[in-house]
């Protein structure tokens, strides 16, 4: 599998992996075909998911720019059309209670409305294609369980419930085990949880194809097969970016690459991102007894507390889509070790579905930032070059939202003033290493989810 530690492009043209949602979804909307001939463009977006396509479909209605999205293989062949579809009021990994102790209450107040505003853009959106296209996002019934894995977990989950609601006027509801078992999902593993009231699961595969049609119905051209495999600057200081079949010229250029942005692709980026597997399966349909024996009555989304985080949900054909982490290399991706362990965890968790087996599995590469935030910035001293990435696996909602801000800082408009879009994404120390320290944080993450 593609390694975006080792490797210098993800390819060309490559099919979608074999994912449920690849599966399930039917064909590809029309797209405007690979780069073919050498052209000019005022803006060149360089990766065709969430962030690159609500980076285009913003710049061309909010601000008149019709930008050219190049993509090395499919719309939305990274995490965009392979995640689990949790639309959640939340970016990155660091949790509110250490933005409020770094920054105070009222940048962490900033950013929660940051996020929330992601959320409203995507409900907004899918509205749109809803009313504007012939796809179906699928949304499932609106609630999001954060569930505590083991007993000493839900004071915590309890404690966060009551500063969401203190500083930020979030409430959410508390649910005891007993509470889970009778009305959500009879679990080994569920404690007690919170429950969101407007997290909610979609297929992210069409929501990706919905947005394109959106952005191509405002004038946008997309081009699939069209990978970046080397950029230079000319002396009139533009960008040259160079595809297998011809070199787009362009003015100003937006990296929305994530993490599946390749080795040495560019200074402002490199060894500022840890590329991380996270791993998917999704089982057989649910028989009737297997679905009363389990009392699995929801399709709110679920996560758990866990460092090393698992989370599931009911599809709506009444399979289980069940995730967590993968390999750590892009070699060891397929192997068949790294589903099969979801599978025994998702058996123990449901003792009823002992026998039950998986009809899909894949990964996808997650980006994970030094200090666990996004970032969305400006690259060069000029004001030609511009990123997000670093969602650290939580990007579905906020990348819509990082596209829109990276809409205005193209159009060279002033967004708000917090971290996420005033500091550039911090080096990994000993870059080199970066695997090594992943491979200790998830020994330490399973010695402090069983014992700690
Ligand atoms: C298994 C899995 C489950 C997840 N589940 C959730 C979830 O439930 N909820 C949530 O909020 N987040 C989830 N995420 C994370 C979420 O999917 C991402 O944060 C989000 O999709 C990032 O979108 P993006 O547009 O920034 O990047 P991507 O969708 O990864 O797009 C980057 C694109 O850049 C292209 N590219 C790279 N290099 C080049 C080049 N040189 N030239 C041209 N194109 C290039 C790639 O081909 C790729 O298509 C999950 C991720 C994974 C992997």
């Amino acid at each position: 599998m593609y390694d975006p530690l080792k490797h210098q492009t993800p390819g060309r043209g490559e099919p979608y992996p074999a994912s449920y949602w690849a599966d399930s979804s039917g064909s590809a909307p029309m797209d405007d075909g690979s780069i073919n001939s050498d052209i000019s463009v005022d803006v060149a977006i360089i990766g065709s998911g969430y962030t690159g396509l609500s980076c285009a479909l913003h710049l061309a209605e909010q601000h008149g720019i019709k930008s050219h999205i190049l993509e090395a293989n499919q719309t939305a062949w990274g995490c965009s059309g392979r995640n689990a579809g949790f639309i959640l009021k939340s970016t990155g990994r660091k949790p509110y209670s250490s933005m409020i102790k770094q920054w105070g209450k009222e940048t962490a107040r900033g950013i929660y409305n940051e996020v929330c505003q992601g959320v409203k853009t995507v409900n907004q959106l899918i509205d749109r294609i809803h009313q504007q296209t012939d796809i179906d996002c699928e949304p499932q019934s609106k609630g999001y369980l954060r569930v505590a894995h083991k007993a000493s977990m839900v004071k915590k989950l309890y404690q966060q419930s009551k500063l969401l609601e203190k500083e930020f006027g979030y409430s959410t509801e508390i649910l005891s085990a007993e509470q889970i078992k009778k009305q959500y999902f009879d679990s080994q593993d569920a404690f007690g949880a919170i429950r969101f009231s407007d997290g909610y699961g979609i297929n992210p595969l069409k929501l990706a194809w919905g947005y394109q049609q959106l952005a191509r119905q405002a004038g946008v051209k997309i081009h699939p097969g069209s990978p970046v495999t080397n950029w230079q600057q000319n002396e009139s200081k533009k960008q040259i970016l160079h595809t297998p079949s011809g070199i787009v010229t362009a003015d100003k250029v937006v990296i929305a690459t994530n993490g599946y942005t390749p080795k040495g692709f560019h200074a402002a980026v490199d060894n500022r991102t840890l590329p991380v597997l996270s791993q998917i399966i999704v089982s057989e349909p649910l028989s009737g007894s297997q679905l009363a024996e389990t009392n699995f009555l929801t399709d709110n989304v679920v996560m758990d507390t866990r460092a090393l985080k698992y989370y599931f949900r009911k599809l709506p054909d009444n399979r289980i889509l069940f995730g967590g982490r993968g390999a750590i290399s892009g070699k060891d991706a397929d192997d068949p070790y790294f589903a099969n362990r979801l599978l025994k965890i998702l058996r123990k968790s449901f003792p009823p579905l002992n026998s039950i087996n998986f009809d899909y599995s894949w990964s996808g590469w997650i980006s994970v930032s030094l200090d666990d935030l996004p970032h969305i910035c400006q690259a060069d001293q000029q004001g030609d070059v511009f990123y997000s990435m670093g969602y650290c696996g939580n990007g579905v909602s906020f990348a819509v939202q990082a596209g829109k801000r990276l809409a205005e800082r193209v159009a060279g408009i002033e967004i708000p003033d917090i971290p996420f879009y005033s500091k550039q994404l911090p080096k990994f120390p000993f870059a080199k290493f970066r695997r090594v320290g992943q491979w200790g944080y998830f020994h330490y993450g399973m010695v402090k989810d069983r014992w700690l």
